[in-house]
């Protein structure tokens, strides 16, 4: 069998749009998921779900599966999914290529504080305050632990975790609307939003919301990934890919 085939780990939305460009332009993909979204929305292509089993499953898949190069689509809050790529890349010799989204940036009229994790962003916030909390369903624990706040926190799927009697849990899927955004934080008086800096399209509609109500933001900066060729745009991306492959 040759060796041709295009990995890419993902669980995004970007990843999904990789998978379907490549796979119209004749390649050969795999799309991997971890699995932790009940019905995910799946690309073209062949798609793999649930993890590796770590650096040595990753390294083991990447060579029986005869993958020539490896795209980490993975949301930039996946970390270890992008640490462990990473090493078994290296390890294997095969070519590491992130795609990567722009963070969002602070505009005229935001009212950001930047927290470097989860649990300084739930310090930050002030007693009595009314929170909607975007973070996802990880790392809810010190949000859930402020008994003096109120709390509405918007996920896709249930949270691993019961929330104390104070903290709503609001379960939908972006995309999400200016108009709806503005509805929600009106409708239940919120007084911060906290968030990760994911970056895209697709959830942003809140912080544009936020800055018309003057609510401030508490915006989770990135972790940091290995340092790989990124591309921000499925063509530069296409593009990249085409020249590495082509004979
Ligand atoms: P993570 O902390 O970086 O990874 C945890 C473990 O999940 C990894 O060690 C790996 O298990 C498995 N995994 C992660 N991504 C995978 C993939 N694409 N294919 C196969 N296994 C994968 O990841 P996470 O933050 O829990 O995110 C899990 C998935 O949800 C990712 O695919 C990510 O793109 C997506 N997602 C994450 C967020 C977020 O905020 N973190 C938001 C939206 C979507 P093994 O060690 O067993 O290989």
């Amino acid at each position: 069998m040759p060796r041709d085939r295009i990995l890419i780990l993902g669980g995004t939305r970007d990843a999904r749009e990789i998978a379907n460009a490549l796979v119209e332009s004749g390649r050969t993909v795999v799309t991997s998921i971890a699995g932790v979204t009940a019905q995910p929305l799946l690309p073209a292509g062949e798609v793999r779900i649930g993890g590796f089993g770590g650096v040595s499953g990753l390294k083991s898949y990447i060579e029986s599966s005869q993958i020539a190069l490896v795209i980490d689509a993975t949301h930039p809050f996946a970390a270890r999914m992008s640490a462990q790529a990473f090493e078994a890349c290296r390890d294997c010799g095969v070519l590491l290529l992130r795609f990567s989204r722009a963070p969002w940036l602070a505009g005229e009229g935001d009212r950001w504080t930047v927290a470097a994790f989860a649990a300084e962003a739930a310090s930050i916030l002030p007693p009595g305050a009314r929170v909607l909390l975007t973070s996802g369903r990880k790392d809810l624990d010190p949000f859930f632990a402020r008994t003096d706040v109120w709390g509405l926190a918007r996920m896709i799927e249930e949270p691993p975790l019961s929330p104390p009697c104070n903290w709503t849990i609001l379960r939908e899927r972006p995309p999400f609307t200016i108009l709806g955004e503005r509805a929600l934080m009106s409708r239940n008086a919120i007084t911060h939003l906290v968030t990760k800096n994911a970056g895209g399209s697709a959830t942003e509609a809140k912080l544009q919301a936020a800055r018309e109500l003057g609510i401030p933001v508490v915006m989770i900066a990135r972790p940091a990934k290995p340092e790989v060729a990124s591309f921000g745009t499925l063509d530069t991306l296409m593009v990249v890919v085409e020249g590495v492959l082509s004979p």
